[in-house]
């Protein structure tokens, strides 16, 4: 699965966050199979109405929603990268991650002390980046050389290493993140393999007062404009709402949300924005036994895509019978859309879109 990483500096609301995202997960539990597998590690489902209108339509008995991890890392101060903190443990659990949710402090409040004395989302935000950009730097000099021996015995894939890592070197010594070097087609997996911590995608999450989670305040506008700047992911929240949300049922949830003047869960649009950061996108399986989405990669191919659920289903891939969303529910499910011709058959080079309700025929 996919894993989002949620750092910040102390006292900004990571926990406060985390506990949220978690204990909704744990009210979830008695209908999925969902739960917190470490103190730090929660798994949560990706909210998705459109799975509830197909297991309507299908009868499904039970609905399995695609989920993501969050780790919550703790321990990040200043001087982090110098080992300061938790320092390494703290780098290493982010390098697992696949994107970065970084919990910003825009709440004022005499009573929580800031680590700096002051609330600046945008200096906090510049804190960590410099955090990280020095672990990345440290990181690419032991790496070079470990890497020295084997470029001069010829080794492609060391040589190309080395290219890339003296690349992202000379942007991090310019005090710009590894993320803004330009990677060629060719070179993006072993790019994506060096696994370095300011190459991940960044979510800000912006957390406000509870009477501001509607509207956001004068500091979440500031980190929205950094945001676009970065081409990185925003959501304004208030870590407290969402507190006080997780121990309401469904009901009593959605009459509060609606009292704040908000639509939707700070943390679904949390997970929503996780999802399109990590350029995700989900397709259904459908039957009388359950409707379950399934998390791929955009451009993912059918027999990867079936490869989710199997690995067998990937590697006897014969064919998968796809239905486009919107036809199964305007056609009242998999028969009508059959009929009206709107169940095609796609072979191995189909790329799946997001929405597909699909079957894979496979051998063995
Ligand atoms: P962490 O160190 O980043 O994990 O921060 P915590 O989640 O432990 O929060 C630190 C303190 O700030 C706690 O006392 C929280 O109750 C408080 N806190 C978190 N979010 C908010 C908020 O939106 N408004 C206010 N006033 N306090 C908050």
């Amino acid at each position: 699965g996919f894993k989002m990483g949620i750092v910040g500096l102390p006292n900004v609301g990571k926990s406060t966050l985390f506990n949220a995202l978690t204990r909704t997960a744990a009210a979830q539990a008695a209908n999925f199979p969902f739960c917190t597998i470490e103190p730090n590690v929660g798994e949560v489902a990706v909210p998705d109405t459109r799975l509830d209108a197909l297991a309507g339509i299908a009868k499904s008995k039970a609905i399995v929603p695609t989920r993501m991890t969050f780790v919550d890392i703790a321990g990040l101060v200043k001087g982090a990268s110098q080992g300061e903190g938790l320092g390494n443990q703290f780098l290493a659990n982010i390098r697992e991650c696949d994107a970065i949710a970084h919990v910003l402090r825009c709440f004022e409040d005499p009573d929580v002390t800031h680590v700096d004395g002051r609330v600046d989302p945008v200096a906090d935000a510049q804190t960590i980046e410099t955090e990280l950009m020095l672990s990345d730097l440290d990181s690419i000099e032991r790496r070079l050389q470990n890497l020295t021996r084997k470029v001069r015995g010829g080794d492609k894939e060391a040589v190309q290493q080395e290219r890339l890592l003296k690349e992202a070197q000379a942007v991090l010594e310019q005090g710009l993140p590894a993320r803004t070097v330009d990677v060629s087609e060719d070179d993006q997996k072993a790019w994506r393999m060096l696994q370095l911590l300011t190459t991940k995608p960044i979510l800000y999450v912006c957390n406000v007062a509870e009477d501001e989670a509607a509207t956001g305040n004068a500091q979440s506008e500031r980190v929205r404009e950094m945001a676009a700047e970065q081409n990185a992911g925003m959501v304004v929240i208030s870590a407290q709402i969402e507190e006080e949300i997780a121990q309401l049922d469904a009901e009593e949830a959605a009459e509060f949300l609606s009292e704040l003047g908000l639509e939707e869960a700070g943390l679904d649009r949390l997970i929503k924005a996780g999802y399109d950061l990590l350029g995700l996108m989900t397709y259904f399986t459908v039957g009388p036994k359950e409707a379950r989405a399934w998390t791929v990669k955009r451009g993912t191919l059918a027999p990867q895509a079936a490869g989710v659920i199997h690995g067998d289903f990937e590697r006897g891939f014969i064919r998968a019978e796809t239905t486009a969303f919107d036809d199964y529910v305007a056609l009242g499910g998999e028969a009508g859309a059959k009929e009206a011709g709107k169940m095609r058959v796609e072979g191995k080079s189909y790329e799946v879109k997001d929405g597909d309700v699909m079957h894979f025929l496979h051998s063995g």
